[in-house]
């Protein structure tokens, strides 16, 4: 299976920092079955743009306006995005919905705008800490994607990836068990297969996102409902990112394997 995995750096990383970062994840970011995306803050996609290409990984922003052009101080274009050389883009992320006023009416118009722009979204859903203690996961699950999913139309439908991410795992180093991240991937799943069809509901790509790390990933991603993760923290470092995805079930193409330098031994051969 094609494994997803997405760092994003959030408002981390200066231009020297990322020049270092790059220079160390080239040296183990060659994986066979899955997909690398990075999403640097949006001054540096630019810069990142031309390494990920050397690298052969994706870029991704971090969010991204509705409209495509005019007075909307302060917001990206999806069209200049595409034309950067971005190729998927976080929606609705819960420090954006938190801390900037973001809506499901918001995050469905940016997706719309995102897919007509040729950007794949990413949307980010997840209960928070009291949603979770009163039992309200499934309905703001239900809530957040039927929102975004209702203004779409089965073919672009296909291009929205689904990252479950519970509001109180983010940056805090608690994580639901990997049952019941498979438990609200396979609720999305039920969900495409009510708005759309049995196809849709098989084909979505659904990460988890939360608190992901190289010891604790392969829980999440060793069941059949799940593609990968969206990383936080642990991506800011890149040789803990590449654990991440080897870990992760990501496997290391074979030129890119880092040179054992152990001396050879007469006793080896035995
Ligand atoms: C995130 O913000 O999308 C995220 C998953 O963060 P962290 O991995 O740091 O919890």
């Amino acid at each position: 299976m094609q494994r997803i995995f997405i760092a994003n750096w959030k408002m981390n990383m200066s231009v020297a920092e990322m020049e270092t970062y790059f220079q160390e994840f080239s040296k183990n970011s060659d994986f066979d079955n899955a997909e690398v995306v990075v999403c640097p803050p949006m001054p540096l996609l630019s810069l990142a743009a031309q390494h990920c290409a050397e690298l052969g990984i994706a870029l991704g922003a971090q969010n991204v306006f509705w409209e495509e052009a005019g007075a909307f101080t302060g917001e990206v274009s999806p069209l200049l995005l595409k034309d950067l050389g971005v190729q998927y883009v976080l929606i609705g992320h819960s420090e954006r919905r938190q801390y900037f006023g973001e809506t499901d009416q918001y995050v469905g118009r940016k997706v719309k705008a995102a897919i007509k722009a040729g950007l794949r979204p990413v949307v980010c859903v997840g209960e928070s800490l009291i949603e979770l203690r009163t039992n309200r996961t499934e309905d703001v699950i239900e809530e957040q994607i039927s929102a975004v999913m209702r203004g779409l139309d089965p073919i672009e439908a296909r291009r929205v990836i689904i990252a479950y991410e519970p509001v109180w795992a983010i940056g805090s180093g608690m994580t639901p068990t990997g049952e019941q991240v498979k438990e609200v991937a396979l609720q999305i799943r039920k969900l495409m297969g009510d708005l759309f069809s049995l196809k849709i509901a098989r084909d979505i790509k659904i990460l988890y996102g939360g608190s992901v790390s190289p010891d604790n990933v392969d829980e999440f991603t060793a069941s059949y409902v799940l593609h990968g993760a969206l990383v936080g923290n642990a991506s800011l470092d890149a040789n803990k990112f590449s654990s991440l995805i080897q870990n992760g079930g990501g496997i290391r193409t074979a030129s890119n394997q880092q040179e054992d330098t152990t001396p050879l031994h007469e006793g080896d051969f035995a």
